[in-house]
């Protein structure tokens, strides 16, 4: 090998380990306060700081800012757990902000001692003394990696407030400490925080800190376009999508792409495939809206990625109650599995076709509006004709029928007499509704004895009624 060879190859080497050197050093962190329930908006947020540490092989953080103490409830900080988990967002760190109180007095005892902050009256009579920063009075430019430059120009915040006492730090302070202690590299959060960013960069320069960079995510519009999306829209708690049967896959899918794009054709994302299509640079500077149709089309997407078990097991639950009663069969919860699968957008729909009865004529002999089985212009006499001849056809055929063999049975003769006036009969026959699946599909389900059983009942019926 030539010297040449020598350091080309070293000259290679030492590039890549200094991308993957810069790159490893990138740190993100979600940073939620435990003062209400976990938002949608909260998983998005999360996610794109995920997603940009995990692309860029850096670190991910989670910080529970829970020092409010009036209220931090910890049924909200565990709901953020169960959101991380049931999203499938692993964080590397968990920190509670809590924890760094004595290292946030410290820095504050420093701000202090180098006349950066001093005591001073609260912003209301009696409210006693507080602790303000010492503003320089100067402007400031960030660049946005979402928003592009801002320009602030600091002397509008005045002296502003970083702790209630020499004891109480407050947002600001604490924030600037953990993220630098942490450090933190990229701090991507909501846009709502635009505002409080200069302040923290005068604390983070006061303090001799490396300012972050820092990325601003557009809030989520509601369904009118103009408002932020509230909780009097629509469900914003995350868990109650959990609750209600999405699928993580399909939320997280949904909620990346609400102000984000990739820029291809492509709508189904995995978690790992929005991984490594993230960047901050798609990422829009205005509101994204929240489309609810589109999450149940996405989650309908990706239902028809489950297997029939994993189907069955997921609508399961919405039948314990009946399965505890004599009428519960499981050889036609199984055949139904599939037509229930294909009307399935979200567990809600099934929910809405059990309490709607919809379902209910798989299980129990429907009640018969004889006025109802005769099709449009159609006569008593024919009806009951076809019924019959109906079920002398299906009366021949064995236990172990199928559709297909059932329909080009019958299919000619109800083509010969009237479409309409043959099958619809024996639909509503066997189903009792104006609407079910086709006739044939219900023979399947139904089976030869309940089938034969239905359509002779409803020729009785007819026959009874003279009218
Ligand atoms: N704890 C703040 C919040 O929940 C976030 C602070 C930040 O991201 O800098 O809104």
């Amino acid at each position: 090998m030539s010297m040449f060879n020598k350091y080309f190859i070293d000259y290679r080497v030492f590039v890549t380990l200094l991308i993957m050197s810069t790159e490893k050093n990138i740190v993100t962190r979600m940073a939620p306060s435990p003062t209400g329930r976990f938002h949608v908006g909260g998983i998005r947020t999360a996610f794109y700081n995920y997603a940009f540490a995990r692309k860029h092989g850096g670190k991910f953080i989670l910080r529970i800012e829970d020092t409010d103490k009036e209220r931090n409830q910890k049924e909200y900080e565990d709901e953020i757990y169960e959101v991380f988990k049931w999203v499938g967002m692993d964080y590397d760190e968990v920190y509670r902000q809590s924890e760094h109180l004595e290292r946030h007095q410290e820095i504050l005892r420093n701000l202090i001692d180098n006349g950066n902050a001093y005591e001073a009256e609260g912003a209301k009579d009696g409210s006693g003394n507080v602790i303000r920063f010492k503003n320089p009075n100067k402007e400031i430019t960030f660049s946005d990696e979402i928003l592009g430059d801002i320009t602030v120009d600091t002397t509008d915040l005045g002296d502003f407030v970083i702790a209630r006492n020499n004891q109480s730090p407050l947002y600001h302070l604490a924030v600037v400490v953990d993220d630098y202690d942490e450090g933190v590299t990229h701090v991507i959060r909501a846009q709502e925080h635009v505002a409080n960013t200069p302040r923290q960069i005068l604390l983070h320069e006061a303090l001799g800190f490396t300012t972050p960079t820092y990325a601003h995510v557009p809030f989520i519009l509601g369904p009118d376009g103009k408002k932020k999306l509230s909780k009097r829209d629509t469900n914003v708690a995350a868990l109650d999508y959990k609750e209600q049967g999405y699928l993580p896959e399909a939320l997280l899918n949904f909620l990346a792409f609400i102000g984000w794009n990739p820029g291809t054709e492509q709508e189904l994302f995995s978690k790992d495939e929005l991984v490594n299509a993230f960047n901050l640079e798609q990422v829009q500077k205005g509101p994204g809206g929240y489309n609810l149709e589109k999450l149940a089309w996405l989650n309908k997407q990706w239902l028809n990625k489950r297997t029939e078990q994993e189907f069955r097991a997921y609508i399961d639950p919405l039948f314990n109650e009946l399965r505890d009663t004599p009428i519960y069969r499981e050889e036609v919860m199984e055949k139904i599995t599939p037509l229930i699968r294909e009307r399935t957008e979200v567990l809600a729909d099934v929910q809405t076709m059990i309490t709607e009865g919809e379902l209910d004529y798989y299980f129990v002999d429907p009640e018969i509006n004889t006025e109802k089985v005769i099709w449009k212009k159609g006569t008593k006499e024919d009806t009951i004709s076809h019924l019959e001849k109906v079920s002398e056809m299906i009366g021949s055929y064995s236990e172990d029928w199928n559709k297909e063999d059932l329909k080009s049975h019958i299919f000619p003769y109800a083509d010969e007499l009237g479409r309409g006036d043959v099958l619809w009969p024996l639909r509503y026959s066997l189903s009792g509704r104006d609407k079910s699946p086709d006739p044939f599909t219900l023979l399947e389900v139904l089976g030869k004895d309940t089938s034969l059983r239905r359509i002779t009942s409803t020729i009785n019926e007819l026959r009874k009624n003279t009218g």
